[in-house]
Parts: C-alpha cells; sequence; structure tokens
C-alpha cells in the first residue's frame, strides 16, 4: 500500500462510523435489501480500514486541534518509544519534547489539505531523530478538525544526506570548508560588514615550491605536508574567521570584524612566523615557506573580487621571491592584465611556432677554436619583438609552462646539433649545452626525457651537456645528485650555470657529480682589476681540484680573453667571441672567427684538428 492510500484508509478507519452515518442517510434513499447490503459492505470496510490502521508499519497518529493525540498505532507508539495507552492524551509537542525542530508546528497547520516536512524530535530517552512528517488535516464525526499525521523515521537518509553535504563543501583531504563553502562565508561576513562597518580581510597563502616536496619526498609525503599546514592554520584560527582550502597548495583565511586593514596584516605576519617552524613528519623534518596575499574589502566588494585581489597580493608575492607578504594595491590589477595578456600569448607561442633558439658559441681559450653552442630561448612577440628568457620565463613558471619550454629547447636544439653534425658543419665531437629549469631537472623523469628526445632526433649523449643553476640543485642536493648520476650514466653531462649567483659553496656542491662549472659573469667583468682576478683565480683553482671543466661567462673583451689564458680557464664564453645568434648566422660566425684566429681549416671542415671534447678538454 503506497503512503497515500494509507493516509485515506488510515483517515476513513478514524472517522469510519462518521462516514458510515453520512452514508446511511445518503443511502436513505434506496431500498431495504440494498441498505443492508452498504451497512454490511461498510461495517466489512471498517475492519480492513482499522486492521489496516493498527497493523500498519508506518507510525500514525490522529491528533485534535490542539495536538493532542486521540489515536495511535504501534508503530507510533513505538517509534516515540511510549507505550500506545500512554500516547493517547498527550499532546504531539511534549511526546517528541523540546527538540522538535520542524518549522511548522502541528496547530499552525492549515486545516485542511496534506503537508510534508522534515522534523527533529527529540524523544525522552534523549534519542534524536530526523523524521519526516505527512499530515491531512479532515472535519471529524463531531466537526472538529483532525490531524492525521504519519511518521517515518529518516535519520539514516538524512545522515548520508548530511554527509554528502559535508563533502561537496569540505576538502577531503584537510576536511577543511572548500572553495564553495568559503564563496558562501565570505558573502555573508560582507554582509556583517557592510551592517557593522567593520572590514573583511582575506589572507591567502600559497606554500611555496610545493612541487619539489612532491617530486623529492612522493606525493604521499606532500599530501601529509598539507594536512600539517592546514592543522597548523586551523589551530590559529579565531572562532569566528574561517580556514579553507582553496586549491592545491593554497589556503585562506577569511577574517571578520577587522577594525583597519592594518590588523589582516599583523594576523599573516603572525601565521608566516608561526609556519616557518619545521613540520615533523614520520622521521622527517620538513621545512617551508609561504608567500602570501591579503586583501581586506571596501563596501562594494564581491567575494570574487576579494579573492582576485588576495592573488594578485600572493602572486606579487612570489614575484618578489617568495617567503613574503604582499599587501593588495590597486596597481596591482594593472599590472597583472598585463602579465594576463602575456599569458595567453605565451601559450600561443609555444604550440604556434613563435619561440626561437639562438647559439652562443664556447671557445677554446687556448687554442681559440669553438668547441661548443650554449642554446638560448628567445620568442618573437608579436607586438613587442624578441624576448629574452628573463622577460618572459618568469610567467612560464607560474603557469606551469616551464616543463613545455623546457621540452621544445631540448628537442629543438637537439635536433639542431645532430642536423649540423650530420652535414659536418661542427667539430665532430661539438657539444650544446640547453638549460634545465630547476623545477625540471629534479624531476624523477627527466632523465628518461631527455633520453627519449636524444633518441628522437638521434643525437648521440656525448654530444650534450645540460645546464643547471646552483641554486637548483640545492634546494634538494640528493634528488639532483640521484638525476646527475642517472644522465651521466647514459652520456649526458652536467654544467653549474651562473656559478657565484646563489649561496652555494664549493664545499656543497663538490658532493655532486658534475663535469663543467659556468663562473658568472659577474666576476668576468671584474677580471682586469685586482681583487676580481684573484678571485676569478682562486675558482678557476678549485674548479681544478675538483676536476672540473670551468667556462667563463660574460666575457667581452679581447684583454679578459687574454687574461683567462694566464688564469688557466679551459673555455669562455661571451660577446667578445660571438653574441647569440639565429642558427642560420651563428656557423657563419664561427667561420669568421677561425678565420681570425687563424684557423684556416675553419670550422665546417670534418678534418680540422678541433679540441676533442672530452671531460678533461672541455
Ligand atoms: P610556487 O612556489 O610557485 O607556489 O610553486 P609550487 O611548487 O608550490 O607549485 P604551485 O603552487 O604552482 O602548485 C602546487 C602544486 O601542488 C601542484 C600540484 O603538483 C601539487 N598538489 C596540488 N594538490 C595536491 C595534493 O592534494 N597533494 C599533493 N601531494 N600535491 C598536490
Ligand atoms: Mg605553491
Amino acid at each position: 500500500m503506497n503512503p497515500e492510500t494509507t493516509v485515506i484508509v488510515v483517515a476513513a478507519s478514524s472517522i469510519g462510523v462518521f462516514l458510515a452515518v453520512v452514508l446511511l442517510a445518503y443511502l436513505g434513499i434506496r431500498g431495504r435489501r440494498s441498505r443492508l447490503r452498504v451497512i454490511d459492505q461498510l461495517g466489512h470496510a471498517k475492519v480492513t480500514l482499522d486492521a489496516a490502521f493498527v497493523n500498519s508499519s508506518m507510525a500514525t497518529v490522529v491528533l485534535d486541534e490542539d495536538g493532542v493525540a486521540l489515536e495511535c498505532n504501534l508503530a507510533f507508539a513505538t517509534l516515540v518509544q511510549q507505550p500506545q495507552s500512554e500516547v493517547v492524551g498527550r499532546q504531539h509537542a511534549d511526546l517528541v519534547l523540546g527538540g522538535y525542530t520542524g518549522r511548522q508546528r502541528v496547530e499552525n497547520a492549515p486545516r485542511s489539505g496534506s503537508k510534508q516536512r522534515e522534523a527533529r524530535y527529540k524523544l525522552e530517552s534523549g534519542i534524536e531523530l530526523w523524521v519526516s512528517e505527512s499530515t491531512t488535516t479532515f472535519l471529524g464525526p463531531d466537526e472538529q478538525p483532525r490531524t492525521l499525521m504519519q511518521i517515518v523515521d529518516v535519520s539514516r537518509d538524512r545522515k548520508i544526506r548530511d554527509d554528502l553535504q559535508r563533502r561537496v563543501m569540505h576538502d577531503g583531504l584537510t576536511r577543511l570548508p572548500n572553495r564553495a563553502l568559503l564563496g558562501d562565508r565570505i558573502i555573508q561576513a560582507l554582509i556583517r560588514g557592510r551592517r557593522t562597518g567593520y572590514s573583511t580581510g582575506v589572507i591567502l597563502f600559497d606554500i611555496d615550491y610545493f612541487k619539489t616536496i612532491n617530486d623529492s619526498l612522493g606525493h604521499h609525503i606532500g599530501d601529509q605536508v598539507i594536512r600539517e599546514v592546514a592543522d597548523r592554520l586551523r589551530a590559529n584560527t579565531r572562532v569566528a574567521d574561517t580556514l579553507a582550502r582553496f586549491g592545491g597548495d593554497e589556503f585562506v583565511m577569511l577574517c571578520e570584524g577587522l577594525e583597519k586593514p592594518a590588523d589582516a596584516l599583523v594576523l599573516a605576519e603572525r601565521l608566516q612566523h608561526l609556519m616557518r617552524e619545521p613540520f615533523e613528519i614520520g622521521n622527517r623534518s620538513v621545512a617551508l615557506t609561504l608567500s602570501i596575499g591579503v586583501a581586506v574589502s571596501n563596501s562594494s566588494d564581491t567575494p570574487q573580487a576579494l579573492l582576485r585581489d588576495a592573488d594578485l597580493a600572493m602572486y606579487q608575492a612570489k614575484e618578489l621571491g617568495r617567503d613574503r607578504i604582499s599587501m593588495f594595491a590597486r596597481e596591482m590589477r594593472e599590472h597583472v592584465a598585463d602579465s594576463w595578456a602575456l599569458e595567453d600569448q605565451l601559450r600561443a607561442a609555444i604550440t604556434g611556432g613563435d619561440l626561437r633558439l639562438h647559439y652562443q658559441a664556447m671557445m677554446d681559450v687556448k687554442t681559440r677554436k669553438v668547441v661548443g653552442y650554449e642554446s638560448l630561448v628567445r620568442w618573437v612577440h608579436p607586438m613587442r619583438g624578441m624576448l629574452n628568457p628573463g622577460e618572459f620565463l618568469h610567467v612560464a613558471e607560474q603557469l606551469d609552462l616551464l616543463t613545455d619550454i623546457d621540452e621544445w629547447t631540448l628537442r629543438t636544439a637537439s635536433a639542431q646539433m645532430a642536423d649540423w653534425l650530420r652535414r659536418r658543419q661542427v667539430p665532430a665531437d661539438c657539444v650544446i649545452g640547453v638549460n634545465a629549469s630547476a623545477r625540471n631537472f629534479v624531476n624523477a623523469a627527466y632523465p628518461s626525457l631527455v633520453k627519449g628526445i636524444l633518441e628522437q632526433t638521434g643525437l648521440p649523449p656525448e654530444h650534450v651537456v645540460i645546464e643547471i643553476t646552483e641554486d637548483a640543485v640545492l634546494s634538494n642536493t640528493d634528488r639532483a645528485d640521484r638525476i646527475i648520476q642517472e644522465l651521466r650514466s647514459f652520456g649526458v653531462r652536467v654544467a653549474i650555470d651562473d656559478f657565484g649567483t646563489g649561496y652555494s659553496s664549493f664545499s656543497q656542491l663538490a658532493t655532486l657529480e658534475f663535469d663543467f662549472l659556468k663562473i658568472d659573469q659577474s666576476f668576468t667583468n671584474q677580471i682586469n682589476e685586482r681583487p676580481g682576478r684573484e678571485i676569478v683565480f682562486a675558482l678557476i683553482q678549485m674548479a681544478r681540484a675538483l676536476g672540473l671543466t670551468t667556462v667563463i661567462e660574460g666575457v667581452e673583451s679581447e684583454a679578459a680573453l687574454a687574461m683567462l689564458v694566464e688564469l688557466g680557464a679551459d673555455l669562455a664564453q661571451g660577446y667578445a667571441i660571438a653574441r647569440p645568434l639565429p642558427p642560420e648566422q651563428v656557423l657563419q660566425a664561427t667561420d669568421q672567427l677561425a678565420l681570425v684566429n687563424g684557423d684556416v681549416s675553419g670550422s665546417s671542415d670534418d678534418t680540422a684538428e678541433s679540441v676533442p671534447v672530452t671531460d678533461a678538454a672541455f
């Protein structure tokens, strides 16, 4: 029997006598025999209806106008945990105690028609239930209104629904409110703020270099770090505020009731300080820093605007070097509008062929022969012309496009060198230098990517030198060491680039088995004066002691080149030798160089006696 039918049947049961009277009156015009038959049928119907009411597994109660139970079935008595006899005569609201939180109380229910709602019962035993109540009102035999109420225990469904709701609004890993719930809370906070006159602040935290944690320690530890960061932030969140997981390694703290914008900044500083304490994960200690963006509402703000402003401020903190707090300022919108335009264009450039490689020759300082080329990426911007890496790689980094650019560079440079070698346009042992971004280099998959590309382009690995900055290897020495070893195991060599611009020391680098040390041009600029010259000399000596080949960058004069010979440097690179040039021009320039230096055979002659680019000589 479906619920509606049950409602009708039970209603009929409770007012059966009344119906019988009405029907008999109506049937009074009929003959006595047929009247007796109808009485018989009605009696039978009432018995059936009574049985249905009594035996129904659906909790059912009939209430009078004041909500007092007139009769109930066993299922109802069981539901409210009272003997049936105790139910009759009691107010329904008493039976379900103060926990009765249905939106509309029975006595306020309309006098006719049916209604359904969910209510929360708190029984005398203390048990709490969520129920679905269906009520139907009708007039009783005494012309007084009656309510037939049927109740279904929906506690289980409700729990499932609540769980689901919680999951939809919360992040599974940290159990923090998610972006959707945060949006709701910001709306509420802004409304309250408009009423009270206090400001609402949003503090956006993004973990610095979190991918490196994932890459070096594994995702499992990465997850734990996210949980620990969430726990520490949560422990420092005021009750009235909301902490949410905004995305991967981003958290947002919504702060209400700020008297002045600077209050948000003070809070951000306190949290930044607290997060510097390393996290103990298993038997490891993981230290991390955060880039933090702060935005405080003004009266016209929407949640989206507030979050976007905090995001812009956070990006500025990243751009300025990470591990810092940046407060949103209106000018950021314009600056970022610019870089957003750059973002779209950069994506298009990678796929659309607007990237180019230029090649800069490296020369043996003693023999003055070109032994290799460093490949340098350029972007031919449709409006701004040729852009150097410094002008767009930071955008690529933010957009996670560095991997694509690195891969493109490696593929293009390898194909170019393979082609030059096939055509015998460069010495048979010429090498190509390819820069790798820090993040890609420490990725465990990097060596196999290199291997795959070399196989595809047909370039033997001994012609490749991967160039990597010192900071990249030092941020994760163990990992870098493994990658270097793997690359070297199949013949690719590794150079530490721009040495001297970071914070590494020789003793730190000595643990790594790389091949070349490229000394930054900031040292080369001082090579013709005294302390500068001594420093370069000392660097060259130390590199020698470690068995490394030195490459001096930024050599801009013939005098500097001559000095390098005296100082015992191996190779040099710089404008005094050749500028970075497109592939079609670079060989021409190298040939001219060979002529100037008296190498009459030229670099395109494979019989020319070129410096063997071995570990020792390069
Ligand atoms: P940045 O200093 O620029 O913030 O660099 P980042 O390495 O921290 O990278 P970014 O913030 O751009 O990206 C966060 C990364 O976090 C992306 C993704 O690989 C990783 N990540 C996102 N969600 C999870 C997660 O639930 N668990 C783990 N382990 N990693 C995640
Ligand atoms: Mg991050």
